[in-house]
């Protein structure tokens, strides 16, 4: 006897098995892209599923109930309906106008049979499941047609088959499931015939036929089933579910916001999750794959480049011992109890048995350890059905009172969470049920499933969507995969400090030219914070800013929520963002907040000068703690506002030189308001110009105190390798010390005071030939600021208005040092500069 070959290598070439979900099939535009998908040159050959237009199948149950209710009128209008939208399709997809009449023809008759077909059941006003079987699997066939005819239409080879003689089934209305064996025989008799002559077959989901031939469905979602019985009869090399959501994610993204691709799921874990009723996948849909190594991918329709999320025998992500929960609403808690029950064998069974016999599918189980009683979930609408299925079954023991009765409580709903990784980590139950009950959600009743591959809990339908998050938070789901939903197209930035640089930022970046435009996903000020994982928009935005303007409070607003910038920091990145940014325009002090932005894993550009001005101690831990999480700190606008000065000083060292000496004028608030008084105006008007025109502080005495100065001073000192902190640098003060520690309100009423002072300064300088400038000097030894008076021959002396210079004395620029000079202040040139870092971090 010859050696028997295995199965693949009879495969000549591979087959691809696509499966077009019905909400991604929505217009004309639609099924174009779809042939596009399909044609899209590959070296293997493509077999083709199609679900009906969306909302198609939902229309049809709709005819069904209306010529149940025996309402002709309705049947005969929703028929029109849906025959007027193929239509538009079948206009839209074909452009030749002979073939389009010819395919209008064909829905033409197709609607008028589905017409008449609502019109037998209406008089009758009886609806059998065969009958509504019947009806039903007209979407599919009707989609399938369309799609064939727009491949013809683009002179591709293909062919419509019939799934009723494809597909075999056990013939159970409503719910069939595939005869495999079977199937595989019908598949290499018709099938496999037109893969050899390059022709593209087009088949009906959701269809199948019973053992005598009639037509019947696989259940809603059945589709899904038809792809995969099809992959493991054809050993399709993969199979390719085109949805309408971006993969198979942690949750129904519908239900958590912050829901996340799984890239890749072992096929026990998604089928335990299609079976625990996560919408994603028809319940059954992997059954057939449990013994080939047929791999499902479940991608983006509208995105074909994404890779969506690979379904395979591979088991990874093994930090996350949950990957995914799902959520099953409408759901109906039985409970049989009695003390019969005790230690009576086989009651599980009965239960099962009889539930089964009635029809009823069982979503949970749950045994109480007492063995007192057993809870079990069914559809809610099927509860009724399932008391008196069981008081049937348990008639006997009713009579006998060995069991107390049944109880049925509708309005629940289940929550099932599912990984491999479960079984291996102790605590994941505990920790499930501790964040429920930290979320205020009461546990009706708890299951773990044998295969230790699930946990699920039937809680009140009222509380789902908070359990569904308080759970996918516990799990940190929102971090599975490492880069999200949006890794390459967004980067989000957390915005601390609401003033008048950030309002200035939020007004600039709308009129960013990137790709990729930075997205505004959080805020924080002094009283809390506001967020949205998804971005604020535009007119949120404005609206906070305009309140902000006016002094409001974010934590007061809208969404606000209480916190000090770390907490907001903290729970914001928590969250799953894509390159998210933490962008510091305070003057506070803020290293607890950046630091809590290092550790979630963000980049930071800061405009505040203090983080980077505090002890050398606190200054080097940030840099470490950076280092040790990739985060790049990003500080342009500390020293000169948009001037480029880190800038400059990286590019000297970077390329080998070696900075001597900074000094300069950084204080465009100074250097305004020495102009201005040169100018003869009095000081006290000069600052409080200096301040209507947002050039000073929010208290203008850290600028004349130096402070700001000296802070720039260290910061560049710093880089140089200055060792030292605050209190090594000579600082001149120019608030004289009366009025220093005054509350500010006191202090601005009594500036008139010190204008006489201000005006012998000058007077005295002016004697001399000389200007008045506010000067910083750096060493990598020795940092001062204070008021110098320069000759009118200095180049500081040329300096106006809020011009900042920075001189480089370098060892290439020693004997014409290298100068920087422009507008040093102001919230626009400072937002600039600021949004000019967040740019480096974007991708391009
Ligand atoms: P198809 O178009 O193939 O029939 P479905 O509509 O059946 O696709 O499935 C996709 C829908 O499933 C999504 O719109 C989404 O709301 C829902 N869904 C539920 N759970 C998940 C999950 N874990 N991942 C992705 N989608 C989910
Ligand atoms: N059209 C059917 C439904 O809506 C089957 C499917 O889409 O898979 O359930
Ligand atoms: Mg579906």
């Amino acid at each position: 006897m010859p050696p028997l070959r295995p199965r693949s290598a009879s495969r000549s070439v591979a087959i691809d098995v696509f499966k077009f979900g019905g909400a991604s099939l929505a217009d004309a535009a639609a099924v174009r892209h779809a042939i596009e998908l399909i044609l899209d040159p590959r070296p293997s050959r493509v077999v083709t599923v199609v679900s009906a237009l969306a909302g198609v199948t939902d229309a049809l149950l709709a005819v069904a109930e209306s010529a149940r209710a025996g309402d002709v009128d309705a049947v005969d209008e929703q028929v029109t309906r849906l025959h007027r939208r193929h239509a538009q399709v079948a206009a839209g997809i074909i452009g030749n106008a002979r073939v389009r009449a010819r395919l209008l023809r064909e829905l033409d008759e197709a609607f008028e049979e589905l017409r008449t077909l609502g019109h037998g059941v209406a008089s009758l006003r009886e609806l059998t499941p065969r009958t509504k079987d019947f009806l039903l699997v007209r979407g599919e066939q009707l989609s399938a047609r369309l799609v064939v005819a727009g491949l013809l239409a683009r002179s591709a080879k293909a062919e419509y088959v019939e799934a009723a003689t494809l597909i075999r089934t056990d013939g159970v209305f409503g719910g069939a499931f595939p005869d495999l064996a079977a199937t595989d025989r019908e598949v290499r008799a018709q099938l496999r015939p037109l893969l050899k002559k390059r022709v593209l077959p087009v088949i009906p989901g959701f269809v199948g036929g019973t053992p005598d031939g009639a037509l019947v469905t696989l259940g809603r979602g059945g589709s899904d089933l038809t792809a995969t019985v099809l992959g493991r009869s054809l050993r399709a090399q993969r199979i390719t579910l085109w949805k309408d959501v971006p993969g198979l994610m942690t949750t129904d993204p519908r239900l958590v916001p912050t829901a996340r691709i799984v890239p890749q799921l072992n096929v026990r874990e998604a089928a335990e999750l299609a079976y625990y009723g996560a919408k994603v996948l028809h319940p059954r849909a992997l059954i057939p794959l449990a013994r080939v190594r047929v791999p499902v991918f479940v991608r983006p329709f509208a995105d074909p480049t994404a890779p969506g999320t690979e379904i395979s025998v591979r088991h990874t992500l093994t930090r996350y011992p949950v990957k995914a929960l799902s959520i099953v609403r409408s759901q109906a808690l039985v409970t049989v109890t009695g003390n019969g029950m005790l230690g009576v064998p086989g009651i599980a069974a009965r239960t099962f048995s009889a539930l089964q016999q009635a029809g009823i599918s069982v979503t949970l189980i749950s045994q109480a350890s007492s063995e007192h009683s057993i809870c079990l979930c069914v559809p809610a609408e099927r509860g009724a059905d399932a008391r008196a299925a069981l008081e049937t079954a348990f008639a006997l023991e009713l009579s006998r009172r060995e069991l107390e009765g049944m109880d049925v409580q509708r309005g629940m709903a289940t929550l099932a969470v599912v990984g491999l990784g479960m079984a291996g980590s102790p605590g994941i139950a505990s920790r499930m049920f501790t964040s429920l009950s930290k979320a205020g959600v009461n546990i009706v009743a708890i299951a773990q499933g044998s295969s230790e591959l699930n946990i699920s809990v039937v809680i009140a339908e009222p509380d789902a969507e908070v359990a569904a998050r308080a759970v996918h938070d516990e799990f940190q789901l929102d971090k599975i995969g490492g880069g999200g939903l949006r890794e390459d197209d967004r980067l989000d930035v957390v915005l601390l400090g609401v003033g008048l640089i950030g309002r200035e930022l939020l007004r600039m970046l709308p009129r960013v030219r990137r790709r990729v435009k930075p997205t505004i996903v959080g805020l924080v000020d002094r009283s809390g914070f506001v967020f949205e994982p998804d971005g604020l928009t535009a007119r949120q935005l404005a609206a906070y800013a305009k309140a902000k303007e006016s002094g409001g409070a974010l934590a007061a607003m809208r969404g606000g929520h209480k916190g000090t910038a770390a907490e907001a920091v903290a729970y914001i990145g928590a969250h799953a963002l894509a390159r998210p940014v933490l962008v510091d325009v305070t003057a506070h002090e803020t290293l607890p907040a950046i630091r809590a932005a290092i550790v979630a894993n963000m980049d930071i550009v800061m405009a505040n000068k203090r983080p980077l001005s505090a002890p050398r101690v606190e200054v080097e831990s940030l840099r470490a703690l950076a280092a040790t999480h990739g985060s790049r700190l990003l500080h342009e606008t500390t020293v000169g506002a948009g001037l480029p000065v880190m800038d400059s000083y990286a590019k000297l060292v970077e390329t080998g030189d070696k900075v001597l000496r900074i000094e300069g004028c950084t204080s465009g608030t100074l250097g305004f308001l020495l102009t201005e008084i040169g100018k003869g105006r009095p000081f006290s008007e000069s600052l409080r110009d200096a301040m209507s025109r947002g050039f000073t502080e929010p208290d203008p005495r850290d600028d004349l105190s130096g402070m700001d100065v000296a802070r720039k001073a260290l910061i560049l000192a710093r880089l140089m390798g200055f060792g030292g902190d605050m209190k090594d640098v000579t600082v001149e003060s120019l608030v004289p010390a009366a009025y220093r520690r005054m509350p500010l309100p006191t202090f601005l009423m009594s500036l008139s005071q010190q204008d006489a002072a201000w005006a012998d300064r000058f007077a005295a300088a002016t004697k001399q030939g000389r200007v008045l400038r506010y000067v910083l000097n750096a060493s990598p030894k020795k940092v001062e600021v204070g008021l110098r008076a320069v000759p009118l021959t200095h180049p500081l002396a040329g300096l106006r208005g809020t011009d900042n210079q920075i001189v480089f004395t370098t060892r290439r620029y020693r004997e014409h040092p290298l100068v920087i000079t422009g507008p040093g202040a102001g919230p626009a040139v400072t937002a600039a500069g600021v949004l000019n870092d967040i740019l480096q971090l974007t991708p391009s």
